[in-house]
């Protein structure tokens, strides 16, 4: 219950060009960005981008050079960590190894001389479900349990906004997998801000509402996940969250509200809205996934996109398989197909078409580099 009257304090986090220089090299640019209270919100980059920059600095961990941080309404830019209404979940989750589970989760609040400690410390062990565990001293328990522990440490001291820096990166990928799951639960149960730092782009895809894709010190692009993958605004964004094949196109003219290319020696569209660039050089994206393959000879349905081509490599990978095809043009381009109910793949050396819906596309500006 307290828990969700701090998830109702109003646990929203704005960043007003917060940036940070270790002498001349920036580190985060100043960037502006806001959390919307409640949400589950991730950081996801490379390693060396700024994304634990930045969250150091909305914990107070970290001095920004500029900008301000404002948490829950309140100015926190100058305030010390114990001071603001954050708590912060490490990689390394720092147990107290002599004390048991009960007592490590009970720590802040006999801290801070709090009364009704066994029941929060009971009710914080339920949400992370280590009830039974109580008793147990932390090198008796799993990663993830441990994880979960800090997890429940952390959140008993009632903070607005709950900062996880790569909290899942010692776990092993299926633990991982569990624990992004967990985390999720947790976070919907509670109600309250997460902060989330990963450069895992599918543990970001998974857990977050709302995603800030951070290259260089800067945010290149903020939103939802399924918007990002479908509409990425950068070709970095566009290769970081999965795969896409880029193709050289020019823009030749318009139609309505498409624009009409010349790629990889065919007419192909896209879009207008579906382009983040007025640029008449760009690169037409689109996702492997979103290519049909079928047989030179196939009908191809009217409106799609269509490129001829042979094929030069297929491997099959279970659940689907995975084609490289080249164009008469020379283009390679790269098709998964699910393996549904086609009797039987594709050969190397066949001639196929590729179609798809121009829709299912987009266009970036070509000057950008191909990461
Ligand atoms: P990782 O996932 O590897 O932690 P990150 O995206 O979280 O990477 P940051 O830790 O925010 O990156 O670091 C951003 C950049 O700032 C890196 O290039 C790093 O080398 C540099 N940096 C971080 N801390 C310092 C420091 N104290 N002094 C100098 N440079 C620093």
């Amino acid at each position: 219950e307290q828990l969700r009257d701090a998830a109702t304090a109003g646990g929203d986090v704005r960043l007003t060009g917060i940036g940070k220089t270790y002498g001349d090299f920036t580190a985060v640019h100043p960037l502006d960005l806001t959390v919307p209270q409640g949400s589950f919100f991730a950081l996801l980059g490379a390693s060396g981008c700024g994304k634990t920059t930045t969250l150091r600095m909305i914990a107070g961990l970290e001095e920004p050079t500029t900008g301000t941080v404002v948490i829950g309404g309140q100015d926190v830019t100058v305030l010390p960590p114990y001071r603001r209404p954050v708590n912060t979940v490490f990689q390394s989750y720092a147990l107290f190894p002599h004390l048991d589970i009960f007592e490590n989760v009970a720590f802040g609040l006999r801290r801070r001389g709090k009364k009704d400690v066994k029941k929060q410390v009971e009710e914080m062990l339920d949400l992370v479900e280590l009830g039974p565990m109580a008793r147990r001293k932390p090198h008796q328990l799993s990663g993830g349990q441990q994880q979960r522990v800090a997890v429940a440490r952390a959140l008993i001291n009632h903070p607005q906004v709950l900062l996880l820096d790569e909290p899942l990166g010692a776990l092993d990928l299926k633990l991982r997998r569990q624990m992004q799951l967990e985390l999720k639960r947790i976070q919907t149960e509670v109600g309250i801000t997460f902060v989330h730092v990963t450069h895992d782009q599918e543990e970001a895809m998974t857990m977050a509402d709302t995603i800030a894709v951070m290259n260089g010190g800067r945010v290149e692009q903020l939103g939802a996940p399924a918007e990002l993958y479908e509409n990425p605004a950068t070709t970095f964004v566009a290769n970081f969250l999965g795969q896409s094949n880029l193709i050289p196109a020019e823009v030749t003219g318009r139609s309505g509200d498409d624009l009409l290319l010349s790629a990889a020696g065919v007419r192909l569209t896209v879009p207008r809205s579906r382009c983040a660039t007025e640029a008449t050089r760009i690169h037409l994206g689109v996702r492997p996934e979103k290519i049909t393959i079928a047989h030179a000879s196939a009908t191809v349905p009217e409106g799609r996109n269509r490129i001829s081509g042979t094929v030069a490599d297929s491997s099959f990978i279970g659940v689907s398989t995975q084609y490289v095809v080249r164009s008469e043009s020379g283009q390679e381009i790269a098709v998964f197909e699910q393996n549904m109910e086609r009797d039987g793949r594709i050969a190397p050396g066949a001639p196929v078409v590729l179609h798809w819906n121009p829709a299912h596309s987009f266009g970036l500006d070509a000057s950008q580099a191909i990461d």
